[in-house]
């Protein structure tokens, strides 16, 4: 998976190799798609929702510029290989899913794994997570209609977002974000298909 997807794409972040490397992807998918855990694809994990690809899962993190004392914010913990690999490389992994049975079963499946420095909470990460804030990066990993604001608010200065963002066309971008002296500098990267981010009506 790391050669033939990861390096022959171009990846090249040492701290996302090794990271990706390490995470045993297969205890992350349901048991009756363990055999394609290291396919080139998405997979389902239940409820309507997928695993992302390996390639776009090291590519979102190596677009983070991690470093090892960073406190990181994800939205979408789906199976929480995500947070898995975001926390084998930096000291504190934040993460929020919005369906109930994915939220306990992913933090189930880190405590299980020994990830110490991961923490799931059940919401809607529209809102972040203002009581862990501000974040040294923040990972979207949902399709977005537009940029939640309180994510933008919790983002350090000097801190970087990555986030699929739908464009006026039915096309998905991932947008990376980075705020300096409280400005926001915006990339456009690669297009990318993501299940959507969705609203709890109740919380408003
Ligand atoms: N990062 C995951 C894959 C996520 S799929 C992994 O590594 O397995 C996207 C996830 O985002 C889904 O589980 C979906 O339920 C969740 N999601 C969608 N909208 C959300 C919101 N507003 N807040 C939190 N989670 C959300």
């Amino acid at each position: 998976m790391v050669h033939t997807q990861l390096l022959a794409r171009g990846i090249k972040d040492p701290s996302t190799i090794e990271a990706m490397q390490q995470v045993p992807r297969h205890k992350f998918v349901p048991k009756k798609n363990m055999r394609q855990a290291y396919n080139d694809s998405a997979l389902p994990i239940g409820n309507g929702q997928t695993i992302s690809q390996p390639y776009i899962v090291a590519f979102m993190t190596e677009t983070l510029n991690l470093s090892p004392a960073d406190n990181v914010l994800e939205i979408g913990t789906g199976s929480g290989y995500q947070a898995a690999v975001l926390a084998k490389i930096v000291d504190s992994v934040y993460t929020i899913e919005i369906i109930k049975e994915l939220a306990y079963s992913a933090k189930n499946r880190l405590d299980t794994l020994g990830y110490d420095n991961v923490t799931v909470k059940w919401g809607d990460g529209y809102h972040g997570w203002p009581e862990k804030a501000p974040f040294d990066a923040i990972m979207v990993t949902a399709g977005a209609e537009e940029v939640p604001e309180p994510l933008i608010r919790q983002l350090k200065n000097g801190g970087r977002m990555v986030i699929p963002v739908d464009d006026s066309h039915g096309g998905t971008y991932l947008i990376k974000f980075t705020k300096t002296d409280g400005k926001l500098k915006k990339d456009i990267l690669e297009p990318v298909r993501f299940v959507p981010f969705t609203r709890d009506k109740r919380s408003h």
